[in-house]
């Protein structure tokens, strides 16, 4: 999506199209056919929507029955969280307690609001990470009998300043308190080992835009033994887990989008090295303020800003010159709104709504980090320094 005079540099909030995914759903959309009929047009969409499966499966260490295929990354989280309560609320005499980072995205927040349960509040430290020690405290002793299974949702990667949590520990904490994790990887895909057994998750939604794949579709994983309850019915599709005509090309789009970034997944330091650099250069505006850098991170994703330069400014004047950024969690139609994850993470609220967001990945040039740089720079430096504001 860049060229010579424009810089697309939103990643996180969708990745262009691969050639390969583009090149995978114009074949699927071509042979037609319903993955549910029998004739030979319907066999031949069930075998790309099967094969789709394996690739999937095998990229994230689960096997071909455990995913479940969505119409993207949110239906995936919600269905993950309101799934696994469900699930959970019918087998048991006690409601489950739904443990969410402060951190989440509003995919599984609302979910988690909508499924009536207590939800309990993980906070987030300064550094952008959850307070893992809070939880592993709370946890430590729980009793599910007494007071319910608790549901652990925890994101790998945040989706505004990259960060990533500590699921594998907070995994084993919810295991060994009888509870289940729930785990929203659409922003780790393909920028970090995401797999079922290492991280020890029951279910990770994953969404195929944020890879290179189509926009609209996502899958849910669920680990065999973990309790699930569907929330769509109808054609029983998915086997009964998700109701609804597969989209055939989109989860064609997005297997050789995967196949594609799992590849790249060994020459990310080279990404994180650019964004380092890029960084390094923001920095030489004395008021420059770089969120999460302290943490470990997914290494094509960098949250800055600087006080005094509202964030809404940035991204005009960023935009102006052809360079595509967002503002905070611009996942919902254009608004910007006040980040919840530096809300989390205790910045100062003066700061908070001045934080944009630049992502990079598999089309990324120098030229790319080169222009957030040089433009951000020259706009952020025609910016009074508060001081001379006041006086
Ligand atoms: N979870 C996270 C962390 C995200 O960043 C997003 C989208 O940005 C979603 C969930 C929702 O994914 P989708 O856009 O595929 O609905």
């Amino acid at each position: 999506m860049s060229d010579r005079t424009t810089h697309y540099c939103d990643y996180a909030a969708t990745a262009p199209l691969r050639p390969e995914a583009r090149e995978a759903a114009l074949m699927a959309m071509a042979l037609g056919g319903n993955p549910s009929s029998i004739h030979g047009a319907g066999r031949k969409a069930r075998a790309l929507v099967e094969d789709s499966r394996d690739a999937i499966a095998t990229a994230v260490g689960a096997s071909s029955r455990e995913v479940i295929f969505t119409s993207g990354g949110t239906e995936a989280c919600n269905l993950m969280l309101l799934g696994a309560v469900n699930a959970v609320a019918s087998k048991s005499t006690r409601p489950p307690v739904v443990f969410m980072s402060a951190l989440e995205h509003d995919a599984v927040a609302a979910a988690a609001e909508m499924a009536g349960m207590e939800v309990q509040t993980i906070p987030a430290l300064a550094s952008g990470m959850i307070d893992f020690a809070w939880l592993q405290t709370v946890l430590a002793g729980w009793d599910a009998e007494a007071r319910g299974t608790p549901i652990v949702a925890l994101m790998l990667a945040n989706n505004e300043t990259g960060v990533i949590q500590p699921v594998r520990a907070a995994a084993d904490a919810a295991h060994a308190a009888g509870g289940v994790v729930a785990v929203d990887a659409v922003q780790a895909l393909g920028k970090t080992q995401v797999h079922l057994g290492v991280l020890g998750a029951d279910y990770i939604a994953v969404s195929g835009h944020k890879v290179g794949g189509p926009m609209g579709v996502g899958a849910l994983i669920v680990r065999d033994d973990a309790p699930f309850a569907p929330r769509q019915f109808g054609g029983g599709q998915e086997r009964g887990a998700r109701s609804g005509t597969e989209n055939v090309a989109g989860i064609a789009g997005f297997a050789a989008a995967l196949k594609a970034s799992n590849k790249e997944l060994p020459a990310l330091a080279t990404l994180a090295a650019k964004r380092d650099e890029l960084e390094g250069r923001l920095r030489q505006q004395g008021d420059a303020v770089v969120f999460g850098a302290d943490a470990p991170r997914l290494p094509g994703i960098t949250c800055f800003g600087r006080e005094g330069f509202a964030a809404s400014t940035q991204v005009m004047a960023l935009d102006l010159a052809g360079v595509m950024v967002s503002a905070g969690a611009a996942c919902s139609s254009g608004k910007v709104r006040s980040s919840k994850t530096l809300g989390a993470m205790g910045v100062d609220a003066a700061l908070v709504g001045c934080a944009i967001r630049a992502s990079f990945g598999w089309a990324s040039t120098d030229e790319d980090f080169n222009a957030v740089a040089d433009v951000w720079l020259t706009a952020a430096n025609r910016i009074r320094p508060r001081a001379l504001n006041a006086a």
